[in-house]
């Protein structure tokens, strides 16, 4: 399971900081950030603590069990940017 991010994402980036592993690209000194249309969580490396989701004060990320029906292309989204 990994967390997910959502177009409710305002890319201000409080979820970077507060992510233990470092997983939420792209960071604010990454190249691709500027066209970015949010952020993502990478699958591969989210250790499922939950830290992100109190950092967020936009309601932009989701544990995967808890994403509207509406957000689940959210899921593929996310994946797609660390491929
Ligand atoms: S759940 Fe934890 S590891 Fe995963 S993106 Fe959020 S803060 Fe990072
Ligand atoms: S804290 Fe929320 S709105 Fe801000 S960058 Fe992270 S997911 Fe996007």
């Amino acid at each position: 399971m990994a967390f997910v991010i959502t177009d409710n994402c305002i890319k201000d980036a409080l979820c970077v900081d507060a992510c233990p592993v470092d997983c939420i690209h792209p960071r604010m000194d990454e190249a691709s950030f500027d066209g970015a249309t949010q952020m993502y969580v990478d699958p591969s490396e989210c250790i499922d603590c939950g830290a992100c989701i109190p950092a967020c004060t936009s309601d932009a990320i989701f544990a995967l069990d808890d994403l509207p029906a509406d957000k689940v292309q959210f899921i593929a989204a996310n994946a797609a940017h660390f491929a």
